[in-house]
């Protein structure tokens, strides 16, 4: 009877909701050893310009190894980071990390090479000594500020704290530079473009999956690149996968794109073997 499939249902919702949480404690208990363990790494995702196809700098990307539940997603286990506040750590790590890689890829390369890294809004709430530290670790290893650029979203532009506001302008004032990720997706993105200095602007992913000639999509990827590059932004398009996106998105004009479509999210030995040979042919 219906009597007995809502009961049911319900007692399926509650023992969904209770997995969901469980995990949860788990990932939050089990993310405190992480990183002393080294089960976290990171893999680099190439930006290439859409001009020349040529590489322009890569983007940092955490992974988890579990080692009881295997690969676990930045998207579930950083909200738990930001949570339990170990994305500080966590965060700081990212930074270190990939300053050494950094280090070591410009050495090879004899150029410049810059890394892009995500920060969370928390890492910036409690006042301006953690970035203050980061630029000191730049300048100590007489690194250009160039050689991480920070990429943050909207949500922290939406929380309009003075300890953001502030962050923002010492990272300005050394010189780094600054992506706005996910672009698009948040809430009165335009507001924020207004009133924020910001060198990239990327294009999320949702606007170009279903990208097609004289679509609704395409128009506004056009719009948004446009409007970008009249306030003096750059412009990345994330979530490229096919010949037809990017080449739609090189005629709009889009300076750079990343996606499946270039390569995905490499390991550090596989991101070398890139630099030192071209992409690997069979992917
Ligand atoms: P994001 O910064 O927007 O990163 C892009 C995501 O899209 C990555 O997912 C990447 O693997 C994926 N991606 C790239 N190209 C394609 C494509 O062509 N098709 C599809 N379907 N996906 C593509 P990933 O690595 O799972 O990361 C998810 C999110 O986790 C990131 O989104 C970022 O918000 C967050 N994240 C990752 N690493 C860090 C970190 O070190 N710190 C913080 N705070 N957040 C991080
Ligand atoms: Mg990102
Ligand atoms: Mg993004
Ligand atoms: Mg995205």
């Amino acid at each position: 009877s219906a009597k007995v499939t809502g009961r049911g249902r319900y007692q399926f919702f509650t023992e969904a909701m209770q997995l969901t949480a469980q995990r949860r404690m788990q990932l939050a208990k089990d993310l405190r050893n992480a990183l002393s363990a080294e089960q976290l790494f990171l893999e680099y995702q190439p930006i290439v310009s859409l001009t020349d196809d040529r590489l322009s700098k890569v983007e940092a990307l955490i992974r988890w190894q579990h080692p009881q539940l295997g690969l676990v997603s930045p998207a579930e286990f950083i909200p738990v980071a930001e949570e339990t506040g170990l994305i500080s750590e966590i965060g700081d790590w990212v930074f270190r990390e990939a300053v050494s890689k950094s280090e070591a890829w410009q050495t090879l390369l004899q150029r410049p090479f810059q890394i892009s890294i995500n920060t969370s809004p928390v890492q910036y709430r409690d006042d301006t000594h953690r970035i203050s530290s980061w630029i000191d670790y730049l300048r100590e290893r007489c690194l250009s500020s160039k050689t991480i650029s920070l990429e943050i979203t909207e949500g922290m532009l939406m929380e309009n704290s003075a300890d953001i506001e502030n962050c923002l302008l010492l990272i300005r004032d050394a010189g780094m530079e600054v992506a706005l990720d996910d672009f698009g997706t948040g809430y009165s993105s335009l507001a924020y473009l207004k009133r924020m200095d910001i060198d990239f602007l990327k294009i999320d992913r949702s606007f170009v999956r279903n990208l097609q000639p004289d679509s609704n999509d395409l128009a506004l990827c056009e719009a948004m690149i446009v409007m970008a590059h009249k306030l003096g932004i750059q412009v990345v398009a994330e979530g490229i996968e096919t010949r037809e996106q990017k080449e739609l998105l090189k005629s709009a004009r889009c300076d750079y794109g990343q996606g499946y479509y270039f390569s995905r999210p490499l390991s550090a030995e596989r991101l070398q073997e890139f630099l030192c040979n071209g992409p690997d042919e069979r992917h």
